[in-house]
């Protein structure tokens, strides 16, 4: 399949690297110019589980992708996601699928300003990867996606993109209820990733505190009653057993969330506005108390301000 990966940092470079070892077509697209710059020139550096190899992927600025793909992945950060839809107008062509792997809330209703809804996958993915340089992808773990159509009408591209994502060792599924997963995922970043970006300290961490199970609970109250204005129901006791499964050693309690390595570790802006910030922002609109969300953001903004010059 012809497939632009549009936004290609870490998890962009992954898929990218995944899908073209599978025999695709792809080309990474991104805005980096010393990472778009070291692949054309080196190849993509890919620590494969420990082992090096070089991926011959091509890879572009967005505003010289003139061709038309079958399927775009968009991995850009949230932040990135408007701007990047608006700067790939020329790639969409008709029949071109867009699907949205990123993490947080309220992609959905951008994506629908730039593309017509029946080319619209939502997706959730529980792969990770991070970026050693420009042009240097770590891969290691194991992990899944979740995929689902927005318009009724396309079930049978969502099914097909799956198949093209499972046979690249991605492990895809189609999902009958993909905006639960994406809200539950929000979860767990919207209780553990600003949390340890604020205190600066990891999952484990985090969760020896003695406050900790009350303050979970009392945010995923909150996106619980957003998310019940999105015909989401969460359940809060499952919701917080879940995260607090992953405070053990063994799952993710020694790792540091994205957001604390974004701010905290190469003071990049974070997707806040995406995760507690959505939450805060419909609170707001809806007239439903979100105090927690609201803090939460004010305080990762704060400490953006501290940290980025
Ligand atoms: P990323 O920061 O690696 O890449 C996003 C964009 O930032 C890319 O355009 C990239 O080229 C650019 N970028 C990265 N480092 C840069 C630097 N030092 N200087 C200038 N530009 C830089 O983002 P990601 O981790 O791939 O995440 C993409 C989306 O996927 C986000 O919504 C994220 O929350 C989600 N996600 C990430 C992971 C993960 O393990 N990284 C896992 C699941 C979901």
């Amino acid at each position: 399949m012809k497939i632009a990966i549009v936004g290609a940092g870490a998890m962009g470079s992954r898929f990218g690297y995944m899908l073209h070892k599978a025999g695709n077509d792809v080309v990474l697209v991104d805005g980096w110019p010393q990472h778009v710059e070291n692949i054309n020139q080196q190849g993509l550096i890919v620590d494969d589980n420990g082992v090096e190899t070089v991926a011959k992927i091509p890879a572009m600025f967005p505003e010289d992708c003139h061709e038309v793909p079958e399927l775009i992945i968009l991995f850009t950060k949230s932040m990135g996601l408007k701007k990047m839809l608006q700067d790939i107008q020329p790639m969409l062509g008709q029949n071109t699928k867009v699907l949205c792997l990123l993490n947080g809330l309220g992609h959905s209703e951008t994506l629908k300003e730039y593309v017509p809804a029946e080319n619209i996958l939502m997706g959730v993915t529980l792969w990770t990867a991070g970026l050693q340089g420009p042009g240097h992808v770590v891969l290691s773990g194991d992990g899944n996606i979740e995929i689902q159509n927005v318009d009724p009408k396309s079930q049978a591209a969502a099914k097909e993109v799956c198949d093209v994502l499972t046979q690249a060792g991605l492990k895809a599924q189609y999902s009958e209820n993909v905006i639960f997963s994406i809200w539950r995922k929000a979860c767990v970043n919207g209780t553990l990733n600003s949390s340890c970006a604020i205190l600066d300290c990891n999952i484990k961490e985090f969760g020896e505190l003695s406050e900790a199970g009350s303050l979970i609970r009392k945010i995923i109250q909150e996106f619980a009653a957003i998310s019940k204005t999105d015909g989401v129901i969460l359940d809060v006791e499952e919701v917080a057993q879940g995260i607090e499964a992953i405070y053990d050693p063994d799952q993710a309690g020694a790792h540091y969330p994205s957001m604390h390595q974004d701010l905290v570790q190469n003071h990049r802006l974070t997707e806040i506005d995406y995760i507690n910030g959505y939450v805060a922002r419909k609170g707001q609109e809806l007239g439903i108390a979100t105090p927690y969300n609201q803090l939460l953001t004010t305080l990762v903004h704060a400490k953006e301000e501290l940290l980025i010059k």
